[in-house]
C-alpha cells in the first residue's frame, strides 16, 4: 500500500487544516520531554512567534534506563494540548502502549511511534485503527525494507495517513550518536508515496551541525525537519546536552531559512 508502485503521486496528509507532503517543508519542533507548563509556554510563544503550525514533546518516554524521567504522561499531554490551544500549535507526542492510545488521543493531533516500537506490531495494527496521522520513526537498527514494511502494517490496518521519519541508525561511528542515513530520504521518497522527515537531533545528538545536516536533508527531498528546543537545556529532565536553548534556535531557524 505505501509502494510508489501502487500509487504514483505524493500523499498529502491534512492535520488541522495544514498539509503535509505537499511542497513546503513542514517544521516539528519542542522539547525532548514535557516538563511544566512553563516551561511548555516558553517554547510554544517562540514557535508561534515564527509562524510555526507544530509543537512537540515527550509525555511517554522510552527511556534506556528505568531510574531516569518517564515522562509525565497523560498529565504531559493536557498541559501541551491546552498550551498548543492558546499559540494555536498542532501536538505531535510519542505513544508507547496501546492501552495509552484512547485516553491520549483527544490532546493529540500526530501520533508519534518512537525508534525503539518501530516493530512493536501489536502497537503499529493499533494505530492503524486511529483516525489521526501517525509519524513513524526508523528503528535503532531496522533496515530501510523493515522501516517500510512497519509502514505497511499502519496503513494495512486501515489508517493511510502515515508520515516516516529518518532519526540515524546504530553503527561503529561515536561522532554523532547516531549516523544519519541520508540516503534513506530519496530512497524513501522514491520506494513509497509517504512523506518523509528527517530528526535532526536524535540522529546527530549535537547542536553544532544542526544547521548543515537540516539543509542536508532538505536538499535531499526532506519533507520536514524535527529538532528539540528547550527553555534551559542544562536542567532538561532528558536528552539535555543535544536540546537547542531558545536563543541557539533563534539562530538556527532564521540561518535555515536564509
Ligand atoms: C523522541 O522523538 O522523543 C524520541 C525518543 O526519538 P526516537 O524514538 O527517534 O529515539
Ligand atoms: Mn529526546
Amino acid at each position: 500500500l505505501v509502494s510508489r508502485k501502487n500509487k504514483s503521486e505524493d500523499t498529502v496528509i491534512e492535520v488541522n487544516g495544514d498539509s503535509i507532503g505537499e511542497g513546503e517543508a513542514t517544521f516539528v519542533f519542542g522539547p525532548c520531554s514535557v516538563e511544566s507548563q512553563e516551561q511548555m509556554e516558553r517554547v510554544a510563544a517562540n514557535l508561534a512567534a515564527k509562524g510555526l503550525k507544530y509543537i512537540r514533546g515527550g509525555a511517554f518516554k522510552p527511556r534506556t534506563s528505568p531510574y531516569d524521567f518517564q515522562g509525565l504522561g497523560i498529565e504531559g499531554l493536557k498541559i501541551m494540548s491546552e498550551v498548543a490551544k492558546k499559540y494555536d500549535l498542532r501536538v505531535i507526542s510519542e505513544i508507547m502502549d496501546a492501552s495509552d492510545l484512547e485516553a491520549a488521543l483527544p490532546y493529540l493531533d500526530v501520533v508519534q511511534i518512537g525508534a525503539r516500537n518501530m516493530q512493536n506490531f501489536s502497537l503499529l495494527k493499533a494505530v492503524g485503527h486511529i483516525n489521526k496521522p501517525v509519524l513513524l520513526k526508523r528503528g535503532l537498527s531496522a533496515t530501510i525494507e523493515e522501516f517500510v514494511n512497519a509502514a505497511e502494517y499502519i496503513t494495512m490496518h486501515g489508517n493511510p495517513n502515515v508520515m516516516l521519519c529518518e532519526r540515524g541508525i546504530r553503527t561503529y561511528e561515536k561522532a554523532t550518536r547516531n549516523t544519519l542515513d541520508i540516503s534513506a530520504v530519496p530512497i524513501l521518497k522514491r520506494e513509497t508515496h509517504l512523506p518523509v522527515f528527517v530528526d535532526i537531533t536524535h540522529s546527530t545528538g549535537r547542536k553544532d551541525i544542526l544547521l548543515p545536516i537540516a539543509k542536508a536533508a532538505l536538499a535531499v527531498g526532506a519533507d520536514g525537519i524535527m529538532a528539540e528546543v528547550h527553555p534551559n537545556p542544562t536542567v532538561a529532565l532528558s536528552d539535555a546536552n543535544q536540546q537547542m536553548s531558545l536563543e541557539e534556535f533563534d539562530v538556527f531557524f532564521k540561518n535555515l531559512l536564509s
